[in-house]
């Protein structure tokens, strides 16, 4: 098991691997040889040098917005696929405003798309938001093939539901970002609750609570 989260050496960032605990993944000589590798890959050097190159231009100075944006002109992605919650429509058509404001050419998909009950998949009445009314389910899968189907070059999430995204992710072909990770009570925030689990939120987030 590998404890990073927990470890207070860092050897990893200090150019110093002498003082690495004894679970540290480094000692793994081997596994890193072949992690190298990977970074030859058919497009993934290029891919993972424009990244390092977009966090170092706009490190302090760019919102993740703008970060996106500057990735997709230097992988000449022209096709963006928006894949979004309804309940951030708002959000949705500001961003792709703004891509289209800066010459990329978008396609966009809600959540709710196909319209499909959510009683067709096994979901319960008791299972709905609203169990009186009809509720169209989330629908990851629909969003990442008609975002395959438009052959985006990029893909961003905004908000979609925990485990939806995962599917969208799964079948997206696209290679994907997230501009907001959804969170109904902290205003997209998630970070808040970890930031105040020492104080106003443990009482939610310990077991039984
Ligand atoms: S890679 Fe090793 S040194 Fe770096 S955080 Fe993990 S355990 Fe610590």
């Amino acid at each position: 098991m590998f404890t990073c989260a927990e470890c207070r050496v860092l050897a990893c960032d200090k150019n110093d691997q002498s003082k690495k605990p004894a679970n540290c993944p480094m000692h793994d000589v081997e596994f890193y040889r072949k992690v190298k590798n990977k970074y030859q890959e058919d497009g993934v050097l290029g891919f993972f040098q424009e990244s390092a190159r977009v966090e170092k231009e706009g490190y302090g100075q760019w919102p993740r917005t703008k970060e996106i944006m500057q990735f997709c002109r230097k992988m000449n992605y022209r096709e963006i696929g928006v894949a979004f919650c309804g309940g951030l429509k708002k959000e949705a058509a500001i961003f792709v405003k703004i891509l289209k404001d800066n010459e990329f050419s978008v396609t966009s998909v809600v959540c709710k798309n196909g319209g499909i009950p959510k009683e067709e998949f096994g979901l319960e009445i008791s299972d709905k938001i609203n169990p009186d009314s009809f509720e169209a389910m989330c629908n990851p899968i629909g969003q990442a093939l008609l975002l395959n189907r438009e052959k985006t070059d990029f893909n961003v999430v905004i908000g979609l539901c925990v485990g939806h995204d995962s599917l969208f992710f799964k079948y997206s072909q696209a290679p994907t970002t997230v501009l907001i990770a959804k969170d109904r009570v902290l205003a997209h925030n998630p970070a808040g609750a970890l930031y105040c689990y020492e104080s106003y939120y443990k009482k939610h987030l310990l077991p039984g609570t």
